[in-house]
Parts: structure tokens; sequence; C-alpha cells
């Protein structure tokens, strides 16, 4: 009877605690953004506990760190970045919070892109799929060195979203070479799909460039209108991490038609039509197709 009673006592507490013990067993981990908030949490699962720092539709180029942000570094064991100087406030905030958590830059090894117009490197290389594959790899790695217990997890979950990234690749190069390549052309607010025109062929005009850190002139705005006549480039496109005005003045002067709304450097909210980065990419293809499809 007692040794009954005890065996029922152990099972109740194995229950009760179970939950905990697994939460605390998780680890704090860092992404500098969104997207890559979700690609860290496709491989890391339930063994991670995943802290995004700029949030959804926020725009990573301005990002000011906050002293919150500054905590969260020093408790955690690891921390994502993209790297190709996307999160510029970082080594600052690395720097400021003291963390001795492993500072991993998930592009590592991705062949940067150099913009041609301003020689700067190109920070979005998350938007060529071959691209973000490399920093589903890394971001296995990293995990799996900072905790060895979880590896086969890792590397499971790791090939199983590896697999879903090969599908979406596919979808992707084929809605692309289904639209007219003489319509293959976009105006975004800033320049943020360089690697996703140079992957896929299409190419993209901003009258910002690179970065969102600086205003588009009067003289580029005014040179992508005349572009936009002279080519006649059927649409231009909201982005969700910038100011609408500028574009749909463009689109005004130019006559080009507004196109759906686009995500390049943050994804929606969870209701929203980007919550993932599949979602991100399936969302983009479809906005772009619908503008440029076959004219009917
Ligand atoms: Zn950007």
């Amino acid at each position: 009877m007692l040794r009954r009673t005890i065996a029922l006592v152990s099972v109740l507490l194995a229950v009760t605690t179970a939950p905990q013990t697994r939460a605390a067993d998780r680890i704090d981990v860092i992404a500098t953004f969104s997207i890559l908030a979700d690609l860290v949490t496709n491989v890391g699962g339930d063994h991670v506990n995943v802290i995004t720092l700029v949030p959804v539709n926020g725009d990573a180029h301005v990002y000011a760190p906050t002293p919150a942000d500054s905590k969260k570094l020093a408790a955690a064991k690891i921390v994502f970045t993209s790297g190709l100087g996307f999160e510029g406030w970082i080594t600052r905030l690395v720097k400021a919070s003291g963390t001795k958590a492993a500072i991993v830059v998930t592009s590592k090894g991705v062949k940067a892109r150099i913009d041609e117009d301003e020689h700067k490197t190109d920070p979005h290389a998350w938007q060529s799929i071959a691209n973000t594959k490399i920093y589903v790899a890394n971001i296995r790695d990293a995990l799996v060195q900072a905790d060895p217990a979880g590896k086969d997890t890792y590397e499971t979950n790791a090939k199983t979203y590896l697999a879903k990234l090969d599908a979406l690749e596919t979808d992707v190069k084929k809605a692309i070479d289904a639209i007219p390549r003489d319509r293959r052309k976009i105006i975004t607010t800033h320049d943020a799909f360089g690697y996703f025109g140079a992957a896929y062929g299409m190419e993209f005009i901003a009258p910002q460039g690179v970065s969102t850190d600086s205003e588009a002139s009067a003289r580029d705005v005014a040179k992508i209108i005349t572009q936009i006549k002279k080519q006649k480039i059927p649409a231009v496109f909201l982005e969700n991490v910038t100011d609408d005005r500028l574009l749909k003045r463009i689109a005004d002067e130019s006559g080009a038609k507004i196109g759906g709304k686009v995500f390049s450097d943050a994804l929606s909210e969870p209701s929203g039509p980007a919550p993932t980065y599949i979602d991100m990419m399936r969302n983009n293809i479809k906005e772009f197709t619908a503008a440029l499809g076959q004219p009917k």
C-alpha cells in the first residue's frame, strides 16, 4: 500500500512538474528582427525561447535599442544577427549589455551583393531563398554548439524546414517565370529586393537606397518618375516598413498603378498576410504576379 502511494505521488509529481522543467530547459536566444526570429523558431522548436528585438512591421535599419533590450541580451545564450550591416546598432548594444552570449552572424557564407549606385553592401540577403538556406544551416550549427543535448531535434527540424524552403523556391521560380519578361520591373520605396531580383530574374528600382536611414533626394524621385514613364513600368509597391506617401506621389505623377503591400525587412502581425518567412515570400510573389501578370 505504501509503495503504491509513493508510486502514485511520484506519478503526480512528474505530471505536475514536467511542463515547468521543460520551460526551464529551454535556452533563451535573441533574434534581432522578426524574419530571423521565425527562422530560429523553425529550427529551435520547443528547445528555445526566441526573443525578438525589432518587432513585426518594424524597421531594423533605424531601430533604437532600449535598456530593456540590453537586459535581454545579458540573459541570453545566443544572439542571432543577420549581419551585412543590417543591424548597425548591434555592436554597441552587445557591448553595453556585457552579454556572454555567442554572437552568431547568420548570413555568414552568403555572397554579399554590393549595390552598384551606392557602393554599399546590401543587407537583405534573405530575399533569396538559397541564402535563407545558408541562414538556416548557420542557425542549426549554432544551436547544436550552444545546446548539444538538443542536437537531434535541431538537425531534424532544420532538415524539415529546408525541405519546405526547397518547395517554396520552386514555386517562386515558377511564379516569376510566368510573368512576361518585359513586365518584370517593380518600384519599391527602398532597395530591399536586390537579392530577389538577382536570384529570380526581376528588376527592382527604388528611390531610397539599401537602407532607410536617409531620405530619397528630389533628384532621385524625379529620375524614377521619368524612368517609369519611359520604360512603362507597370506598378509601384508599398512596403510594410516604410512610409506610403513617397510611393503614392510617384504613382500619381508617373501613372504607374499601386500594387499591393510587400514585405521586405519585417513580418506582419500574426493575423496579417506575412506572419512567417514562407508566408511573406508567398505574399510577395502573389502581389508581384497580380500586378505584373499578363494584362487582361
Ligand atoms: Zn531594408
